[in-house]
């Protein structure tokens, strides 16, 4: 019996399940030949019921979600949280700066009374989580080799160590060097680094490593003359959540 894998997307802009169709023909008919997908609204219209793996697309933002996360979290034997936006709360959390009625003014103007909302959260903030394939979107084949591990029995080898790593086997000049910030000393490698490949900084994605070296990141930060603070900045951008929980 091939195991049922599912796939649900909460508040997000479904480009995690899009980047997760980003495979090799190969890639594709592989993972079909090892599971029965019964549940992805971005490719199919058929919805199933019985699922073994449910990977989590999108943050939980509104009272309605909560419930429904939970059904799902009954169901599943194991959850996987897809993305930035279900590991880390990522981009809607930055509606938490606000009261959340502004920001539904904002948003919807003089329909905000049709519409609710909550503090945005990770899903790990209301149901346990098992596995994180992390960024936004995550690295074409992440879910692939999430897949594979588990179907192996395995603990899905997801680094933890900083994006500085990867940045470095790269040949990357860091961009501290160039004056701008940049949160790889402390954000969770895995994609190679791939914003610094294209000429870009890191925004922290991925999240946080575990026990992340801030001294080492004030330490950089002082040696170039930047402050804290404009790392804050970049920060909230995909962390706001963990900010505001720590
Ligand atoms: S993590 Fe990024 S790509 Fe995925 S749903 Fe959220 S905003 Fe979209
Ligand atoms: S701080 Fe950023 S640019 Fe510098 S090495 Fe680390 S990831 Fe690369
Ligand atoms: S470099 Fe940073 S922002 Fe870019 S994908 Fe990697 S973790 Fe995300």
């Amino acid at each position: 019996m091939k195991p049922k894998v599912a796939f649900f997307d909460f508040t997000g802009c479904e480009g995690c399940q899009l980047d997760t169709l980003n495979l090799s023909p190969e890639e594709v008919l592989g993972l079909i030949g090892a599971v029965d997908i019964i549940n992805f609204r971005e490719v199919m219209t058929e919805r199933g019921e019985n699922y073994d793996i449910a990977f989590i697309e999108g943050s939980i933002t509104r009272e309605s979600d909560i419930p429904r996360i939970k059904q799902i979290r009954t169901q599943a034997k194991i959850l996987i949280a897809l993305g930035a936006c279900a590991c880390i709360g990522g981009l809607n959390c930055l509606k938490n700066h606000l009261p959340m009625d502004e920001a539904l003014r904002i948003v919807y103007g003089e329909d905000a009374k049709y519409y609710d909302t909550i503090p945005a959260c990770p899903v790990n903030a209301v149901v346990p989580v098992d596995y994180y394939v992390r960024g936004c979107p995550p690295q074409p084949g992440e879910v692939l080799k999430v897949v594979k591990a588990l179907l192996l029995g395995k603990k899905p080898d997801i680094p933890n160590y900083p994006v500085c790593v990867e940045c470095k086997m790269a040949g990357n000049i860091c961009v501290f060097e160039r004056g701008l910030t940049c949160l790889g000393p402390v954000t969770r490698a895995g994609c190679g680094a791939i914003c610094v490949n294209a000429g870009r900084h890191c925004w922290g994605c991925r999240g946080l490593v575990d026990e992340p070296n801030t001294d080492s990141e004030k330490a950089i930060l002082v040696k170039h003359g930047l402050t804290v603070q404009q790392v804050v900045e970049k920060f909230k951008i995909f962390n706001t959540y963990t900010e505001v929980a720590k």
